[in-house]
């Protein structure tokens, strides 16, 4: 249960709150490994770095939204909970909850102008370089999680009333021709916003409301990015080999007696290969045998290959002839 580590309870006006802290988006560090993997001229280089580029974009734009929350001081007792995943692939950026209110934001950190249609319903962006493109609707997006949370709810016996939200994270980003009745807000009108809100009598206490926050938390499906080879078709003979050196990044590590020495700038590591697996499960498989192993860190047998990855705490499946090593994903 890796995720309780970054969730907080501490007292506030006598009330015990959670906060449930972000966690950096696997597929950031899997978007990074695949491009220090593929070749300088590979076709999929483009494609990869323009989604690397968009999931950092939208951790900025989620990330100032935490940091405008922490100045959030209702005379109301409140639960953060950022990044939450809930089953049925229902990601919310943020949700907050309070004794009358469920509020669902979602934060758009596009660059440019941005111009929601309907019929069909989508988001167009003109970037600054002019160019157009076209996203899923984060209107229809919230609607829908809205309608999962408010079933979620009804069944749970729980009163409170759902809210959603998309949050433009900067100024810079032009909003044009928002449909009536859509809520778009910009970062900085969030808690003057969340303030508006008014409190009814059909409202929740404290404690129901961390009974709440502990049951979302727990019913998370965190849903698995990997491996990304086969999402972006492309073949493992096209990934490159071997154990990269902490320090210059570019260049392979050699496997001296039991430790990585790196040619170019000397340094030496017992280590180097865990960040090298960790990156075989993120592009390849969640699988890896011994002769994968061998292969993929440029070992010089594979007993070196087994002693290695019996250290890496994996589960282990197979009788001795078939033996695999299986990357669990955390929950
Ligand atoms: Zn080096």
């Amino acid at each position: 249960m890796e995720f309780l580590a970054h969730i907080c309870y501490y007292r506030k006006r006598g009330v015990d709150l959670i906060i449930k802290y972000r966690d950096k988006p696997a597929k950031i560090a899997g978007y990074e490994a695949l491009l220090k993997r593929l070749p300088a001229h590979h076709a999929k280089r483009g494609l990869i770095q323009e989604k690397l580029n968009g999931a950092r974009a939208g951790l900025g734009g989620e990330e100032r939204l935490d940091q405008l929350l922490e100045s959030f001081d209702p005379p109301y007792p409140y639960l953060v909970l950022q990044g939450v995943e809930l089953p049925g692939k229902c990601q919310i950026d943020l949700m907050v909850i309070t004794p009358s209110w469920l509020v669902l934001l979602e934060v758009k950190n596009i660059a440019g102008r941005l111009r929601f249609t309907e019929n069909p319903s989508a988001l167009h962006q003109l970037t600054p370089a002019g160019e157009m493109k076209g996203y899923k609707s984060p209107i229809i997006q919230m609607e829908t999680a809205e309608m999962k949370i408010t079933k979620l709810l009804k069944q749970l016996n729980c009163p409170l009333r759902v809210q959603s939200a998309i949050v433009i994270a900067y100024p810079s980003q032009i909003v044009e021709s928002v449909p009536a009745g859509a809520k778009v807000w910009s970062a900085d009108e969030v808690l003057i916003q969340l303030e508006r809100l008014q409190m009814t009598n059909s409202s929740i206490s404290a404690s129901q409301m961390t009974a709440l926050g502990d049951h979302l938390l727990s019913i998370q499906d965190h849903y698995n990015p990997f491996p990304l080879a086969p999402k972006f078709d492309i073949l493992p003979s096209e990934i490159e080999n071997g154990v990269f050196c902490p320090r210059c990044r570019l260049k392979k590590m050699d496997r001296l007696l039991r430790i990585w020495e790196c040619k170019s700038c000397f340094i030496l590591s017992g280590e180097a290969h865990f960040e090298a697996l960790e990156e075989w499960f993120m592009i390849h498989k969640s699988t890896i045998t011994t002769t994968e192993c061998k292969e993929f860190l440029g070992l010089p047998d594979r007993d070196a290959a087994k002693r290695l990855l019996k250290r890496m705490g994996l589960e282990e499946r197979g009788g001795r002839r078939h033996r695999q090593y299986v990357k669990r994903m955390e929950k």
